[in-house]
């Protein structure tokens, strides 16, 4: 059998492993259903690849590698990119010096208790909650440029169609009222809990990971608050720095990283 043995994490870090393993399936799987990129997926691509080139934490090899990825990729000239274009890209810029890209899967912090539960779209969540912390703590003054990449990569790509979809209503109906990097890490962490509070009790949910309004009192017990009526309020002064200190780039674990 090919199934990997349980990984044994701490379910209240990050863990780069999972980050990388993000990067790999996002690039060279999802984008792989498009054998040749264009129009508004190519532009979502170009969009996705600068905000990584930008803001991806971590190795300094794989950092050097998104960046060549991207300014390959910003510099292509005429409408159509070929997979097979891009995937060269992908390979060539993985083997120049000081360059390295994943190559595989490996989940930690997103393992499922079985195959088909979290991974790839935990991992999706896990990146673009920690890149809307990395340009904020960047001093990014459009806060709106890690959600739109975030966005028109989802939309196009994600291979989760009605996901894509739930998604996209959000940011239709939302989105805009991001103004700053502070209300779009705000932003992210809302809608997510929007999402968990749909999919509590869904068959997509892993009974191990049961689906919470997150963080639990447990993790930030000052994040949580009564209004004078008793009903359950959130102490946004509490949650934006646990929220800016979890998914810092300080805080992510590099365990079971090659
Ligand atoms: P996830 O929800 O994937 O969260 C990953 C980790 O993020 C959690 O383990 C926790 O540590 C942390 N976290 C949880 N909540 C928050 C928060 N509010 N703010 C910050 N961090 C948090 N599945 C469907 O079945 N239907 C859908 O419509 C759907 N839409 C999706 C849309 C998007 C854009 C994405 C990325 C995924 C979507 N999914 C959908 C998948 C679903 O949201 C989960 O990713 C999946 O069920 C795995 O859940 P999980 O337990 O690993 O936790």
């Amino acid at each position: 059998s090919t199934e990997e043995p349980w990984r044994r994490f701490n379910a209240v870090r990050v863990y780069m492993a999972d980050l990388e393993s993000a990067l790999h399936y996002s690039l060279r799987v999802e984008v792989s259903a498009f054998p040749v990129i264009n129009g508004d997926a190519l532009k979502a691509l170009k969009m996705y690849m600068s905000v990584l080139a930008k803001y991806f934490p971590g190795r300094s090899v794989v950092k050097n590698s998104l960046k060549s990825v991207d300014s390959w990729l910003q510099n292509t000239s005429g409408s159509d990119v070929s997979f097979d274009d891009f995937r060269e890209a992908l390979d060539n810029t993985a083997q120049a010096p000081d360059t390295a890209l994943p190559d595989r899967v490996r989940w930690v912090g997103c393992q499922g208790s079985q195959p088909h539960l979290r991974g790839y779209p935990c991992a999706v969540w896990t990146l673009f909650h920690v890149l809307t912390v990395q340009a904020l703590h960047a001093g990014a003054s459009d806060g709106l440029e890690v959600l739109t990449a975030m966005r028109e990569y989802v939309h196009a790509f994600f291979g989760c169609r009605p996901c894509a979809q739930h998604f996209e209503s959000m940011a239709q109906e939302s989105l805009s009222e991001v103004s700053s990097s502070t209300t779009a890490v705000l932003w992210l962490w809302t809608r997510h809990n929007r999402v968990n509070n749909r999919l509590a009790g869904a068959l997509s949910e892993d009974p191990d990971f049961p689906k919470i309004q997150w963080p639990s009192p447990e993790m930030c017990p000052l994040c949580h608050t009564l209004k004078v009526n008793g009903d359950h309020k959130w102490d946004l002064d509490q949650v934006l720095p646990f929220l800016t200190k979890y998914y810092s780039n300080s805080s992510i674990l590099t365990d079971f990283l090659d």
